[in-house]
């Protein structure tokens, strides 16, 4: 199937309340050009260099989501166009997203990442942790970005009732969020997980956006 096929065939399927992130890392230019030109405008990058290249080249009514891992001393280079940074898990980078998007007089959106899986290669907070960001002073002063809500990985495995637990236990610290008093810098309602193998249990299990790359560009190298 095309990369047109593959992305519609995805869409068609997906209830209203659920966003598609196509992930094209490492992909080309004409590759996302192609799911571009069959109506896809939200596209998902995990390193800052190549997202920024792209960023350059393709129309400028896309959304651009760094779902990679991010330092510290890179964010600035997205910091004028990012609409989306899923992986934030420090109160450190936090700040400094903050920082760039004062120079650059906007708001950029932020999904704080939980540590969910097994493995203990995965970033992310825990609970205890994220609450200690959220009711930081630093955290309360910061007026440019906006904590949109979690995003998580489940541990890389054949078994469903595993990745089940997961997204479950994360939906569950999504919930609890909720409780915390909404500010202008957090309005929890996105809740990113899910990929090209298990985004359907994601949605099941209350995903409001996916990221999904094989399945719409095939396989990387
Ligand atoms: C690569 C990547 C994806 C997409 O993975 P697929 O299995 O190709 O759908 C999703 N999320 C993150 C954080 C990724 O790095």
């Amino acid at each position: 199937m095309s990369i047109k096929e593959n992305l519609l065939s995805i869409k068609e399927a997906l209830p209203p309340h659920v966003t598609l992130v196509a992930v094209s890392k490492t992909k080309p230019v004409s590759d996302l050009m192609e799911a571009y030109d069959a109506g896809q405008r939200i596209f998902g990058e995990n390193k800052i260099q190549e997202m920024t290249d792209k960023h350059e080249q393709m129309p400028k009514d896309i959304e651009w989501h760094m779902i990679g891992h991010v330092q510290t001393n890179k964010v600035k280079y997205m910091a004028p166009f990012v609409s989306l940074v899923h992986g934030v898990d420090s109160l450190k980078l936090l700040k400094e997203i903050n920082k760039q998007a004062k120079k650059n007089n906007r708001v950029i959106n932020c999904l704080l990442q939980m540590h969910i899986a097994e493995e203990d290669t995965k970033f992310g907070l825990y609970e205890a942790e994220l609450n200690e960001i959220l009711e930081s002073d630093e955290f309360k002063q910061m007026e440019n970005i906006k904590v949109a809500g979690l995003m998580g990985m489940a541990t890389f495995t054949d078994s469903e009732h595993q990745i089940e637990k997961e997204f479950s236990y994360l939906k569950g610290i999504f919930d609890r969020l909720q409780e915390h008093p909404e500010k202008s810098n957090f309005k929890p309602e996105t809740l990113s997980m899910g990929m090209s193998g298990d985004y359907k249990l994601a949605i099941s299990c209350g995903s409001t956006m996916i990221r999904v790359g094989s399945s719409i560009f095939g396989s990387r190298h």
